[in-house]
């Protein structure tokens, strides 16, 4: 149909194309409102150590509750944030939030739980990035040992220099790294060795191919292998099911973060879920 009537495809496309500019812009305009309207939240996903089986810490994930769409997940809004630049005062107030979250867990009774928060690309590279986060920490005054930071190797390996000197403030501070969605860019953890990075992230995408692929459990045996010989703990994301489970624990992985054990939830339901967890434990003993 398109060769028969070029004129009318032509319209056809370039009005798909002027509606999702528009709405880009819409969202943006939403999104600059969203910061000062309280509109922003945090969820908190547990991850659990398997060789203990507590809850070792949480990874803070931000939600939109949007006036009229309702709740809008990262995946929707974070690359227009980051496109428009929104995202370095969005992952400041990430942050900030994420300290009086963890201050206030301490309080409750779960000292030591650590708070993982993700960082993207265009704020890991903000010019103010190491100063405003040691303002964030010295103003709420948190152990900051705590306090661990999410970053992809794409946003580490753009320009390594600058990542080393970041990492190394950040971390003798006393903050900690992970390295997020491992294993797409296998090839270079031994480019990461001199970095400060306790943590590795192995992508859900290979947890959930577990069953369906050998391919990925030789990645994952792999990563686990290669992060231990370097001291790096691994946690796995996506874990849906009691096999993938099983298989995991076999390879000695850490942590686990997934469906499995708990969703994302608002802090009000994780600290009933923790509750919960310590009333049965208590019970165990
Ligand atoms: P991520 O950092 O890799 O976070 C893990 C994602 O996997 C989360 O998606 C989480 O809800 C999801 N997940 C956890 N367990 C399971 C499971 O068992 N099955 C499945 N299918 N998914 C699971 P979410 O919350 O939609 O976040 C998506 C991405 O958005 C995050 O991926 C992260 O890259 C980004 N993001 C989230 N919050 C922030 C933030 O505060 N700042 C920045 N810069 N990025 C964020
Ligand atoms: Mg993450
Ligand atoms: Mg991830
Ligand atoms: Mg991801």
């Amino acid at each position: 149909e398109a060769k028969r009537d070029p004129g009318t495809s032509y319209r056809f496309y370039d009005r798909q194309l002027h509606i999702s500019a528009g709405y880009q812009l819409r969202l943006e305009a939403d999104l600059r409102n969203a910061l000062r309207g309280n509109e922003l939240e945090l969820y908190y996903q547990p991850r659990i150590d398997l060789a203990s089986n507590d809850v070792r810490g949480v990874e803070c994930l931000l939600r939109w509750n949007h006036p009229e769409r309702g709740l809008v997940g990262p995946d929707e809004f974070i690359p227009v944030a980051e496109r428009s630049g929104l995202i370095v005062p969005i992952g400041y107030w990430v942050i900030e939030q994420a300290c009086k979250r963890l201050q206030e867990s301490a309080e409750l009774g779960f000292p030591g739980l650590v708070f993982a928060v993700n960082l993207s690309f265009r704020q890991f590279h903000d010019r103010k990035m190491t100063e405003t986060i040691f303002r964030i920490i010295f103003n709420a005054n948190v152990d900051t040992s705590l306090l661990e930071l999410e970053l992809t190797e794409s946003a580490m390996m753009h320009d390594p220099e600058y990542a080393q000197r970041c990492l190394r403030e950040l971390n003798q501070l006393g903050i900690s790294f992970a390295l997020d969605d491992f294993g797409t860019g296998f090839s270079s953890l031994s480019n990461l060795q001199h970095l400060p990075i306790s943590l590795v992230k192995i992508d859900k995408s290979f947890v959930q191919a577990l069953g369906e692929s050998a391919d990925a459990e030789h990645i994952i045996r792999a990563i686990i292998s290669l992060a231990h010989s370097l001291q790096i703990s691994v946690v796995a994301e996506g874990v849906e099911t009691e096999s993938q489970l099983e298989f995991l624990r076999q390879q000695h992985c850490d942590e686990i973060q997934g469906y499995f054990y708990a969703r994302p939830m608002p802090w009000a339901d994780l600290v009933q879920f923790l509750n919960k967890r310590g009333e049965s434990a208590c019970l165990q003993l």
